[in-house]
């Protein structure tokens, strides 16, 4: 992104004097949200309808400009949007609906960045064995210059160590978007397990989980849509990018917590093992999905210094916070539990690190 040269906030005690007028009951306002074709960024637009849904099955399909989200040529240009899954709108309040939406070409294909069709396929397929996912979310808030929010603008913080968890003004940087947001997603219902403050200071960190199957992917990409409104309330900018400052400052991730019922019952850890072992015979194909560009965002993170493991190694160990995969140390203590993926980077599409999961370990 080009650097921005002014501010374009606008007032807000202005505008929430808008937003407090009321819409008629029979009204609704549906925020239509899908991945555009970066299979990194999101897109959305709304449209007006004279009911109020239940269901993301009882809304219309509708389509957009695919031309403009590089999902389409100019010349056959519509591109489809199938209402997946359906959330109360934190924004717009009311009986408003925020919906994830899938995209599909004008041959009924799905595009290239719907990654939702063939994960979807594989958690129907794995079931019964309720695979179980929790994401850690890390990502980094930088002000509208592109400088990480809160830094001196002519040079650094002081080395990291007092900012992980870290409370007070000189230690963590842009908490109310961190609030906000965490609200933001428990009035809609995403399993949003938590937060914390990360190593580098304007870091920051959100757990969805644990949430079985689709539910994965969908409410980790409607959680990060909710973000990016948040951050954009607040006049800041939220990155995904996996490294954002070079040099001795942590990257950013998204650990991935995994278990089957059999690893999570008496004598789980067994399984845990034996999915280890398959993990370990598919590591180079994990890394190709693990970012959305086939391992080249997760060379400048994935370095086996800054608390992870060198891309090019597969390892394993409990309470290992230098391995590819981590047994907690709890798990191992009561013989059962689950596991942590720490390769995936902050910017993958959690479809594609949930269905390469439950590939290589259940299928
Ligand atoms: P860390 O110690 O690595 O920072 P976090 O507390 O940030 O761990 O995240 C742990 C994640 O693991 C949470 O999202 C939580 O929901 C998820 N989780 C907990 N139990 C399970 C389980 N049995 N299977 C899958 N995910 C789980
Ligand atoms: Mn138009
Ligand atoms: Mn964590
Ligand atoms: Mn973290
Ligand atoms: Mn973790």
């Amino acid at each position: 992104m080009p650097q921005l040269l002014s501010s374009a906030a606008t007032n807000k005690t202005m505008f929430d004097r808008y937003m407090r007028l009321t819409i008629p009951d029979d009204k609704c306002q549906v925020m239509y949200v899908w991945i555009d074709g970066t299979g990194e960024t999101l897109r959305s637009k709304t449209r007006t309808l004279d009911f109020i849904p239940k269901q993301a099955s009882e809304l219309p399909i509708w389509n957009f400009d695919g031309s403009s989200t590089g999902q389409a040529e100019g010349s056959n240009s519509d591109v489809y949007l199938h209402p997946t899954t359906m959330y109360r709108d934190p924004f717009r309040l009311g009986n408003n609906k925020i919906v994830l939406c899938e995209t599909f070409k004008y041959n009924k294909q799905p595009t290239a960045t719907n990654r939702r069709r063939t994960c979807l396929a594989v958690m129907t397929q794995a079931k019964d064995l309720h695979p179980w996912f929790g994401m850690e979310q890390e990502y980094t808030i930088l002000d509208v210059d592109n400088h990480p929010f809160g830094w001196p603008k002519n040079g650094y913080p002081g080395p990291q160590g007092p900012y992980y968890c870290g409370v007070g003004a000189n230690r963590v940087f842009g908490r109310d978007v961190v609030e906000s947001h965490y609200r933001a997603c428990l009035y809609s219902a995403i399993e949003i397990s938590g937060t914390n403050a990360e190593v580098m200071p304007a870091q920051w960190e959100f757990q969805v989980g644990p949430c079985e199957g689709i539910t994965m992917g969908d409410d980790l990409w409607m959680a990060r849509y909710f973000l990016q409104r948040v951050a954009e309330d607040f006049n800041v900018i939220v990155t995904l990018d996996p490294k954002p400052i070079k040099g001795d400052w942590n990257g950013a991730g998204m650990h991935t917590n995994f278990s089957t019922e059999a690893m999570r019952n008496k004598g789980g850890l067994v399984e845990i093992e034996k999915a280890i072992e398959l993990l370990s015979k598919t590591h180079k194909a994990h890394i190709e999905a693990y970012d959305p560009h086939g391992g080249k965002d997760n060379e400048r993170r994935l370095t086996g210094s800054h608390e992870t493991s060198s891309m090019h190694d597969f390892s394993a160990g409990v309470a290992n916070r230098g391995a590819s995969i981590r047994i907690p140390r709890t798990c191992a203590e009561e013989g059962m539990g689950y596991l942590e993926d720490r390769r995936p980077s902050s910017n993958a599409d959690p479809y594609v690190v949930s269905e390469i999961l439950v590939r290589t370990m259940c299928l």
